[in-house]
C-alpha cells in the first residue's frame, strides 16, 4: 500500500496529528510518513508520551518503526496484523497515559479478541483527558457505539513524578455502530471534586466553595478529597451529568495560584458548556471524529469547535474516505455531521 505523507505542522501541530495518524494506520492498514512531528509546540519532536503511544502501537499492529527516539521530528511507521491480549505500557514519565491509551483503542476495539491493558504515567495532565473524563465521558459514548472498554483507576498520577496506574479492558466489536449525539436531555445534574495530593485540604475545600456558590451547588454535591500520589498535586473536575451524556471540565493546579484563581479557571469550560444546549464539549468533540468516521457515519452537536476538531478533522480525511461538515445553527451551538 502506498505511504501516506503526514504534516506534522498542519493545524494545531500537537501529539494529536501523531497519535490520530498511528490508530488509524493501525486499523486501515496504512503505512505512513510523519515530518515536522510537533512542529508548533515549545520543544517539537517526539516527548515521552509520544514515544510510548508509538511503541504500543508498534506492539499492537506488529509495526516496523523508523524515527522512533526522544527528540525525533520524523517518523515512518507500517502497520502488520492487529494482536489483542494482555499490554503493559509505562510512560516512565508523567506524560499522558489516557493519551497512550486512546491510540491504540481503536485498533484494541476492533481487534480478533478482548485486550487488558496496564499503563502508568500521569492520568491527570494538563492539555490531555483525565482519567474522570476518560471513565465518565469518553468511554460511556464510545460504548453507545459498540466496544465495552472499562477503566479503573488505582492510583493518580501528576506532573513531575507521574506513578499513576490505570486498568483498562477492552471488549472488542467487528464494526462500529454510528452514533447521533444532537440532544443534551433534561435535568442536568452539577457535581464538583476537588481532589489533593501533598497539600492541605483547605485548598480544596475553598475551590469546592467558590464553585458551590457560582454554580449553586448543595453540600452533597461537592466532594473534597485527600490522596496519594509520588507528586504533589490539586485537580478539580466539574461533572454535569443530563440524561443523555455526563460531561467533565478539569482544571489542573499550579504553582503560585490561589484557589480563588484555580476555582475561576476550572468554572470557565463549565460555564461555556452549560451556557449552550449542546450536549458534547469542546475536548469531546475532536476526541469523536475519530470513532464516528471508523463507524462510517455519526452527527452530533457542540459548542464552538476548537482547532484540534479541525485538525483531526483533516488527518481523518487523508487515511478514510469520508465528509466531516461543521456548520453553525441558529441557536448559537455547532453540528458536526460525519458521513462517507
Ligand atoms: P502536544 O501538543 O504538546 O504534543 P499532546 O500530545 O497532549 O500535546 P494535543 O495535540 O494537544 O496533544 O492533544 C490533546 C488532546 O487532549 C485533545 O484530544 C484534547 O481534546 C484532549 N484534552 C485536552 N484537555 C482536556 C480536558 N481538560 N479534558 C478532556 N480532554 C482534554
Amino acid at each position: 500500500m502506498a505511504m501516506l505523507e503526514i504534516d506534522g505542522s498542519k493545524g494545531e501541530g500537537g501529539g494529536q496529528v501523531l497519535r490520530t495518524a498511528l490508530s488509524l494506520s493501525m486499523v486501515t492498514g496504512t503505512p505512513f510518513r510523519i515530518t515536522k512531528i510537533r512542529a508548533s509546540r515549545e520543544r517539537p519532536g517526539l516527548m515521552a508520551q509520544h514515544l510510548t503511544a508509538v511503541k504500543a502501537a508498534k506492539a499492537v499492529s506488529s509495526a516496523q518503526v523508523e524515527g522512533d527516539h526522544e527528540g525525533s521530528t520524523e517518523l515512518t511507521f507500517t502497520p502488520g496484523v492487529i494482536g489483542n491480549g494482555k499490554f503493559f505500557y509505562a510512560v516512565g514519565t508523567a506524560g499522558s497515559t489516557t493519551l497512550v491509551l486512546q491510540t491504540v483503542l481503536p485498533a484494541l476495539m476492533l481487534a480478533p479478541g478482548p485486550s487488558e491493558i496496564t499503563l502508568e504515567g500521569g492520568t491527570h495532565n494538563p492539555f490531555a483527558p483525565p482519567y474522570d473524563f476518560l471513565a465518565l465521558t469518553f468511554l460511556p459514548t464510545l460504548a453507545r457505539m459498540g466496544p465495552v472498554v472499562s477503566a479503573t483507576l488505582e492510583s493518580y498520577g501528576f506532573y513531575p513524578k507521574g506513578g499513576g496506574r490505570m486498568q483498562v479492558a477492552v471488549e472488542p466489536v467487528e464494526s462500529l455502530t454510528p452514533l447521533e449525539l444532537m440532544e443534551r436531555g433534561a435535568n442536568t445534574r452539577l457535581r464538583a471534586r476537588a481532589m489533593v495530593s501533598g497539600l492541605s485540604m483547605s485548598f480544596a475545600i475553598r475551590e469546592l466553595d467558590i464553585i458551590a456558590q457560582e454554580l449553586g451547588l448543595d453540600a452533597g454535591s461537592v466532594k473534597p478529597e485527600s490522596i496519594n500520589a509520588e507528586s504533589a498535586g490539586n485537580v478539580v473536575c466539574i461533572e454535569a451529568e443530563s440524561d443523555q451524556i455526563t460531561e467533565v471540565f478539569t482544571a489542573f493546579g499550579k504553582r503560585g495560584i490561589t484557589p480563588e484563581e484555580f476555582a475561576a479557571e476550572a468554572l470557565t469550560d463549565a460555564r461555556e458548556y452549560l451556557a449552550s444546549t449542546a450536549p458534547v464539549g469542546k475536548y469531546l468533540a475532536d476526541q469523536l471524529l475519530l470513532p464516528m468516521a471508523l463507524a462510517g457515519g455519526g452527527r452530533f452537536r457542540t459548542v464552538k469547535p476548537t482547532r484540534h476538531t479541525a485538525t483531526n478533522a483533516a488527518v481523518i480525511k487523508q487515511f478514510l474516505d469520508v465528509r466531516i461538515d461543521l456548520g453553525q445553527l441558529e441557536d448559537g451551538s455547532w453540528e458536526i455531521a460525519v458521513t462517507n
